[in-house]
């Protein structure tokens, strides 16, 4: 049966609709394709090998099927080319050529002999019971974080708002939050005062100054996981201890992030590279401090679980955060795939997962969803992230310009083509993966389904398309204001020369666009926006080759990957999350 299925999945057919579309040489790249994948067959068959698991082939099919449809978006633009290098590199578990690192600054070398990044706070997080305020963080707009707290169980919550009314906390807040709303303080005799210590701690050892990867995102994917533990299909499906584990683990996924790839710190022979041998580098090191906290002065919010609790709970945890490494997302997606296919309900529609594989597979794809939510979310916060997530990436490509290293993909704040990487990364990466989540919660997440392939056709109407966009030759600072508190961006290029792609079409860095001017004019603007361009969409997508090209190219990629009966829509990837990596050390060299 699960050959059966492996089978399924890989020989999943193309979509005769597009077919019509093309031209002689389209068939004749078909027919060479086809050929490609007889070939590929043939291999499989000749060389099935027992070591080989089938979600091992699957996922290579995947990975196959993703490579050429990224070799074709690279060919057609420079900055196709450059959204293509970005999803290969961070999704597919390639590693970019290794680039002679400029000779680094061994910094206060004391290799191996302590978990980096772990500091001794002298914060008042010590809270005796009876100091404790309402929400576990001093503020002193209560009613107003209470009222953000209304939608603790939505999809819509805003973190940034119960950032803003926590006192800028808002991992602490929402895991108290949550904790008393699933009361698992009583379930795991967590005292309260060290549960609000430790996650204080957590919450310090994020990076403030990482536009990101700070303590925000943490709390957003552990509010997302939240949401996606009470899914219907799931009820009574998890044990506490899981529930327990998964929050943990989304809340401790991108601790002492330093707001670089893994790739960048291996290039650059970061200690955390050497101390992980280059192996999901970031992801153990969040691991590391997230439990290395908990022997923090009363910080031990396992203390009064039994020996095997605690060591159920670590095997847990560590599973789903290695997980969150975005070069693992084809394996994943495969498996989770292969689960869709063999899923079994109870007569009331939720899922029978007996065995403890099949839950912590679901455990691990659930938070990988959480950590690649972004685009699924209210437009107003998704576009927050995506200013956030560009934000870091220029950081990381200015220190790669200053090191003379190779700038990596969408890290150029020169040439990256902002709204262009959306749409890919929801085309190639999200929406293939929140599709098969969708499939296997079957319909619990169609609303989330619904605002994603929104938000993605919001990013394909604000891709430039205008053939000779106002040139900007100076650059100059823009003052970005994205959210509300004072997160500033500044880009020294901000509306920066259009970049000329292969056809002569302009392709502008739109980064700063968005953000030139105050949160409400900047909705005006969008609805503006998104008027005229519907208005020029039919005319601009008649002359443009390219652009109908790039759809075909959806709509192909889009059945084959996704194979969803919805719009056309190729797969998302979103930028926001897949570069998570990098350690503090990487910092500082
Ligand atoms: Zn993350």
């Amino acid at each position: 049966m699960i050959q059966y299925c492996a089978v399924h999945v890989i020989f999943e057919p193309r979509s005769p609709c597009t077919h019509a579309l093309f031209t002689l040489p389209t068939y004749q790249q078909m027919a060479r394709e086809t050929l490609e994948e007889l070939d590929w067959c043939l291999d499989q068959l000749e060389t099935i090998q027992t070591h080989r698991s089938v979600s091992e082939m699957a996922s290579n099919k995947f990975k196959r099927m993703l490579n050429r449809e990224l070799s074709h978006l690279s060919e057609m633009s420079r900055s196709g080319n450059q959204v293509s290098e970005y999803i290969s590199t961070t999704f597919l578990d390639k590693q970019n050529e290794v680039e002679i690192p400029s000779p680094t600054i061994r910094e206060r070398e004391k290799p191996m002999c302590h978990i980096s990044g772990v500091k001794k706070l002298t914060h008042s997080s010590s809270l005796s019971n009876s100091a404790l305020p309402r929400f576990g963080v001093k503020t002193e707009h209560e009613d107003a974080l209470a009222r953000e707290l209304n939608d603790l169980n939505k999809w819509g919550l805003n973190i940034f708002r119960v950032a803003e009314f926590s006192n800028n906390r808002p991992l602490s807040c929402i895991m108290y939050a949550i904790f008393q709303e699933r009361d698992l303080l009583k379930t795991f005799r967590i005292p309260v005062d060290t549960f609000v210590t430790y996650v204080m701690t957590l919450e310090d050892h994020y990076h403030a100054n990482v536009a990101y990867h700070n303590s925000l995102h943490a709390a957003d994917v552990t509010q997302s996981t939240h949401v996606l533990l009470s899914t219907p299909a799931l009820d009574a499906v998890f044990t506490d201890l899981e529930i327990l584990a998964a929050l943990f683990a989304a809340a401790i996924h991108d601790v002492d992030h330093p707001g670089v790839s893994n790739q960048f710190l291996i290039n650059t022979n970061s200690e955390l590279a050497l101390m992980y041998n280059d192996e999901s580098v970031l992801e153990n090191h969040h691991l590391a401090v997230g439990f290395k906290l908990l022997h923090e002065d009363n910080c031990d919010i396992f203390q009064n679980l039994t020996k095997r609790q605690r060591q159920s709970l670590r095997k847990l945890v560590i599973d789903m955060v290695l997980a969150t490494d975005m070069s693992k997302h084809m394996s994943l997606l495969a498996d989770l795939k292969t689960m869709v296919e063999t899923k079994k309900v109870t007569s009331s529609g939720v899922l029978m997962l007996d065995h403890y594989t099949d839950r912590i597979q679901v455990l691990r794809n659930m938070v990988h969803c959480a950590d690649l939510s972004n685009p699924t979310k209210p437009l107003a916060v998704y576009r927050q992230w995506t200013e956030r997530i560009m934000q870091e990436f220029f950081r990381q490509g200015d220190k790669e310009r200053e090191r003379g290293m190779e700038i990596s993909p969408m890290c150029d704040k020169h040439t990256a083509s902002v709204e262009k990487s959306q749409v890919g990364f929801i085309d190639y990466i999200v929406h293939p993966l929140w599709e098969t989540w969708g499939d296997l919660v079957h319909p619990d997440a169609q609303e989330i389904l619904d605002t994603l392939e929104d938000n993605r056709d919001w990013y394909q109407s604000t891709i430039p398309q205008s053939p000779s966009p106002p040139p900007v030759d100076d650059d100059k600072d823009l003052n970005v204001c994205i959210d509300k508190f004072q997160f500033q961006l500044t880009l020294e290029e901000s509306l920066q020369r259009e970049q000329e792609d292969e056809d002569g079409k302009p392709t502008p860095n739109h980064v700063a666009q968005d953000c030139s001017h105050g949160e409400d004019e900047c909705k005006k603007d969008e609805e503006e926006d998104i008027m005229a361009e519907e208005e020029n969409e039919d005319i601009i997508e008649e002359e443009d080759e390219v652009a109908m090209e790039e759809e075909n190219l959806e709509e192909e990629l889009k059945s084959q990957l996704g194979g969803g009966p919805d719009k056309d829509r190729l797969s998302d990837t979103s930028p926001v999350e897949e570069e998570e990596d990098s350690s503090s050390q990487a910092d500082d060299t």
